[in-house]
């Protein structure tokens, strides 16, 4: 099982990427954790990838295809993946394809309004990671239900870092749908968590 999900910042690519991971037991690997890990642990990787993600911008692909083979490499992923966040471009696309064949790409769509509704609500737990939002509030505001852990919203998650992101997504992503053709599972992503995971799970299943 080697899928990818895809979709615009808040179109709950993240969420479903979780269900799927657990239900499936596949490795989750999702590009931006990685390159947030290594911003904390900073790394010489995490110092170029902070000087991008922090204005909203792409890191480059060269750096990215490099961290994501080294990962899929490890003996966790000889029956399979799961990729959030990555390819993110035409040539990352590629360079995935002459590394290993991915099966589906979940392409969860969302219009731009939603996006920017449900990022500007996202907040992170700094403890556990744990992420909440519109359809997910914490109990107390500012405090994790799980760990208790404070929250904090992504500095690439304000105003006027998510119009730069939507705009990267639409030039730079999108043109995707058409280089995996066939491959692309298209997805309602207004539609409640449970129904699209039903959907992403029916397709799975015939993966088996
Ligand atoms: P995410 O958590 O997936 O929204 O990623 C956060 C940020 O990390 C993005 O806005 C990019 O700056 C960077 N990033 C994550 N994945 C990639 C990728 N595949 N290619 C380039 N930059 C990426």
């Amino acid at each position: 099982m080697k899928i990818v999900v895809m979709g615009p910042q808040g179109s709950g690519k993240g969420t479903q990427a979780e269900r799927i991971v657990k239900e499936y037991k596949i490795p989750h690997i999702s590009t931006g954790d990685i390159l947030r890990k290594n911003i904390a642990d900073k790394t010489p990787l995490g110092k170029t990838a902070k000087l991008h993600i922090d204005k909203g911008e792409l890191v480059p692909d060269a750096v990215v295809n490099d961290m994501v083979q080294e990962r899929l490499g490890k003996k966790d992923c000889k029956k399979g993946y799961l990729l959030d966040g990555y390819p993110r471009t035409l040539n990352q696309a590629k360079a995935l394809e002459r590394y290993d064949k991915v099966e589906k790409v979940f392409l969860l769509e969302v219009p731009d309004e939603v996006s920017v509704r449900r990022l500007s609500a996202r907040r992170q737990c700094s403890t556990c990671g744990k992420i909440f939002g519109i359809d997910i509030p914490p109990k107390r505001e500012g405090v994790c239900d799980s760990c208790k852990g404070r929250l904090f919203q992504r500095d690439d998650d304000m105003p006027e870092k998510i119009n730069t992101r939507l705009k990267e997504y639409h030039k730079e992503t999108e043109p995707l749908v058409g280089f995996y053709g066939k491959r692309i599972v298209r997805l309602d992503g207004t539609k409640p968590i449970d129904a699209v995971f039903k959907e992403i799970a029916k397709v799975l299943e015939g993966l088996r």
